[in-house]
């Protein structure tokens, strides 16, 4: 049986006259669940995990945490503990104390404080550094010991608001699988704010997507990546190709130069949308012979290239007015376009979705 961590239902959240910052949302996270609620800055997801911790208060709706039902109980009264990207280490104490800070505070005798600090501080993989100052660790130490001083109250949900957000990316990629193993090893619900897709992606069992105060989107990894519900979640999770179309049938749309590309649908004969497709997901051949049959093909000429290391983008003009890009793995023997190509594009009609906003 699944069991419910957090659940809102209804939850508005507005300052002042003018600012909705979350806008009835409902959402259910589960026991055990490393859920991610990812948007651009100003989505409100920042706003969202505060009142769940309880820092802020919905306008309407309500917040249960194992359903219980949290109104106005305040931060410390909930079984929740938040980790926020500026750490805020007391510089003064080493690490053992930082991390047990707490503890005493709530009057937990020695024995045990030292025997919880000594767990959290191995979980997050920081023996050794007990008694070390805030000051003589790195950015990444210092987040680990925020974490452990987290963790070390055995909250049953973990809020976690960018945490690495001030780390640099290879510390990020890092960080973000030691969170997730961390997460897997305590077994408890995190929920986990962020306007990175990539860590997003990577970390999560499921994310929630947001714009404008709203969830556009639940689901898991694969799902917002590979069937995104509309073009706000197809445009913010991942690079995405856009052509403008027309739905000529069920399964079918019009590209505005007349060409006819099989594509998922949903929206009924005539409708205008935008014709999606990951870059990735695209193959360059220079003659429709040579491409696999039974598949997409567009005519185009190349107009940019671009080296990132592990791969190659290729800007495509096809027809008059459109142009879309191309991710070519950089392997060993794969063949390189020059400008000015003309090339035919090929892709499998399940990679391509008609979507509308
Ligand atoms: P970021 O990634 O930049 O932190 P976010 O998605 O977390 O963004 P929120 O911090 O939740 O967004 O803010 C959502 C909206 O609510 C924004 O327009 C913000 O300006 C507004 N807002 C947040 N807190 C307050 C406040 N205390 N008073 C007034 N407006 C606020």
């Amino acid at each position: 049986m699944t069991i419910t961590a957090v659940s809102l239902h209804g939850v508005t959240k507005r300052f002042g006259e003018d600012v909705v910052a979350v806008d009835d949302v409902d959402l259910q996270i589960q026991d055990g669940e490393f859920f991610s609620l990812l948007g651009p800055s100003g989505c409100g997801k920042t706003t969202t995990l505060r009142i769940i911790a309880g820092l802020e208060f919905p306008t309407e709706g309500s917040v249960r945490i194992f359903e219980e039902e949290m109104g106005l109980r305040p931060p410390n009264k909930r079984p929740v503990n938040t980790v926020f990207q500026s750490y805020a280490l007391f510089p003064h104490m080493n690490v053992a104390d930082n991390v047990g800070f707490g503890l005493r505070m709530q009057k937990v005798d020695d024995s045990e404080v030292r025997r919880r600090v000594g767990e959290a501080i191995d979980l997050v993989r920081l023996t050794g550094f007990e008694k070390r100052s805030p000051k003589a660790l790195s950015g990444g130490e210092q987040q680990r010991v925020a974490l452990a001083r987290a963790l070390v109250n055995a909250p049953k949900v973990l809020l976690l608001d960018e945490p690495l957000g001030a780390l640099d990316l290879k510390l990020r990629q890092t960080m973000q699988l030691e969170l997730k193993d961390i997460q897997h090893e305590v077994g408890i619900t995190f929920v986990y704010v962020t306007h990175d897709q990539g860590e997003a992606l990577t970390m999560s069992d499921r994310i929630g997507v947001m714009n404008e105060g709203r969830l556009a989107q639940v689901g898991s990894a694969e799902d917002v990546y590979e069937s995104p519900k509309n073009l706000f979640v197809a445009g913010f999770v991942g690079e995405m190709c856009l052509l403008p179309a027309v739905v000529a049938e069920p399964g079918s749309v019009r590209l505005s130069d007349g060409e006819i590309i099989r594509a998922r649908t949903s929206s009924p004969k005539g409708a205008e949308v935008t014709l999606t497709v990951r870059p990735e997901k695209l193959h360059i051949y220079s003659t429709a012979s040579e491409a696999p049959p039974n598949r997409n093909a567009l005519k185009g000429s190349i107009v940019r290239r671009t080296f990132y290391g592990e791969s190659l983008v290729y800007g495509v003009q096809i027809g008059s007015s459109d142009s879309i890009e191309v991710r070519v793995e950089n392997i060993p023997g794969i063949r390189r376009w020059d400008v000015g190509n003309q090339v035919i594009i090929d892709f499998h009609p399940e990679a391509a979705m008609a979507l509308t906003e």
